[in-house]
């Protein structure tokens, strides 16, 4: 690998351990000639599938627009950024487990909503709300009849999911 400071051929690794979460190895590396030290990173390399619209266009997997969509419903919700690290990786990897070239938009968000159920249920419907557009009155209430059959709303009341929107 070469040295980004002299651009020697030759360096060394000094130190190598996991990162993330076990998924990559950071490396330290020392340069033979100037002695300069820097860090790599290795994974592997894995493609996630093309995302179908509901329009039918396809587009490149956006892991930004998936953290954007955490967030958004996760806003002022009490869930540590680890939490949705995680979630958001067990979504990657469910994608990729599929082994698909292309995966429908609806997919991927009933892969966040059940990621939400288990993080946040203010969160959760929030989320449905925006998802499934909720243009039928009874299928917002069908969400709010499930959580409550789960016995899991302690902290769901309808003002506090509608107050957000
Ligand atoms: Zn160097």
């Amino acid at each position: 690998m070469q040295c980004p400071f002299c651009s020697d051929n030759d360096t060394r690794v000094i130190d190598s351990r996991l990162a993330g979460e076990g998924d990559s190895v950071r490396r330290r590396r020392e340069c033979v000639a100037c002695k300069e030290r820097f860090t790599t990173f290795e994974t592997a390399e894995l493609n996630l599938p093309r995302v179908i619209k509901s329009d039918g266009v396809r587009e490149p997997f956006w892991e930004e627009k998936l953290s954007a969509g955490f967030l958004r419903a996760l806003e002022k919700r009490p869930v540590k950024s680890e939490d949705i690290d995680a979630a958001m990786s067990r979504i990657k990897k469910r994608l990729l487990s599929l082994g698909e070239r292309e995966v429908p938009s609806m997919k991927i968000g009933e892969l966040v909503m059940d990621e939400l159920q288990d993080l946040d249920h203010v969160a959760y419907v929030r989320f449905a709300s925006v998802y499934k557009s909720f243009e039928d009155v009874n299928a917002f209430r069908e969400v709010i009849d499930a959580l409550e059959k789960d016995g899991k709303n302690e902290q769901l009341t309808l003002t506090a999911v509608v107050g957000k929107k």
